[in-house]
Order: structure tokens, then C-alpha cells, then sequence
């Protein structure tokens, strides 16, 4: 499929997600840079967002639950342009019930070039980079081409 350049804000929206064992570790991290995503709309899956919005006194929009479909809705706002970034926090030890959602939605972030950390480390990589204070412009699939050529 071809692509296009859609342009990702100076304000960004984050997705932030955590796993029950992962979710102490993001809010930890989170508070850490608490200043820095103070400058962008968040958004997560549930309960992490009640934990992070706890944590940070930040207003964060809450999808439902992981396990109840945040992932899926989520993935959704990436498919749809809505979402510019992903912090996802998943855990490398434990089976989920929703496994197949979570592989959904990083399947998803692929497809749409959105950023993903899934990891601390990649988290401040991410954060620390200079195109966080800039406007960037992300090649994503070209849907609209590849429908008009299916007329
Ligand atoms: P939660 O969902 O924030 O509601 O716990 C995260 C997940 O399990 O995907």
C-alpha cells in the first residue's frame, strides 16, 4: 500500500497501558516525568488510567478495562488518527486473558507507524527526544488511494 504524511502535533495524545505487575513501574515512571506529559492529552485503558490520574493529578480520558476491550479501543483511536503514541508497560512474564488484544493493538500501532515503548527505557527514550517539542510528519498507509483504486 502506498503512503501518506500525516503530521503529528507539537501536543501530542498518549496512550498509556500498563499490566497489573507493570502498573506500579509506569506510575513511577509517569511521576517522574510528570511535567513533561502534563503538556499532552493522555488517555488509557481503565484501570491504569485511574491509577496514573491517582498518581499525577492530570486529567485522563479512561477507556474500559484491558481485559474488557480498552486494548481494542485504543487500538480503534490509532486506526482512526486519534492517537499519536503508545506507552504500553506489558508484561514478559505472565499470560493475559486477553493476549489476543494486546498483540492486536501492537499489531496496530505497526500498521499506523505510531511510536510504542514498551519498556521503561524505550519510555524515556521516547519522551527525552527532541521531536516530542516539535510538529512531525508520520507516513501512515494510504487508505484513501487504495480504496479509489478498488473502484
Ligand atoms: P487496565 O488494562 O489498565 O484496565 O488494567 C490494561 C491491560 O490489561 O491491557
Amino acid at each position: 500500500m502506498n503512503t501518506k504524511l500525516v503530521k503529528i502535533e507539537t501536543k501530542k495524545t498518549i496512550a498509556l497501558v500498563a499490566h497489573d505487575n507493570m502498573k506500579q513501574a509506569l506510575a513511577t515512571w509517569a511521576l517522574m516525568h510528570k511535567v513533561e506529559l502534563a503538556k499532552h492529552e493522555l488517555c488509557a485503558t481503565g484501570t491504569t488510567g485511574f491509577l496514573l490520574e491517582k498518581t499525577l493529578s492530570l486529567p485522563i480520558h479512561k477507556y474500559v478495562s484491558g481485559p474488557l476491550g480498552g486494548d481494542q479501543q485504543i487500538g480503534a483511536k490509532i486506526s482512526e488518527g486519534e492517537i499519536d503514541m503508545l506507552i504500553f508497560f506489558w508484561d514478559p512474564f505472565e499470560p493475559m486473558p486477553h493476549d489476543p488484544d494486546v498483540k492486536a493493538l501492537l499489531r496496530i500501532a505497526a500498521v499506523w507507524n505510531v511510536p510504542v515503548a514498551c519498556n521503561q527505557a524505550s519510555a524515556d527514550f521516547i519522551l527525552h527526544s527532541s521531536l516530542m517539542t516539535q510538529e512531525y510528519e508520520r507516513p501512515i498507509p494510504d487508505y484513501e488511494s487504495y480504496m479509489s483504486a478498488r473502484k
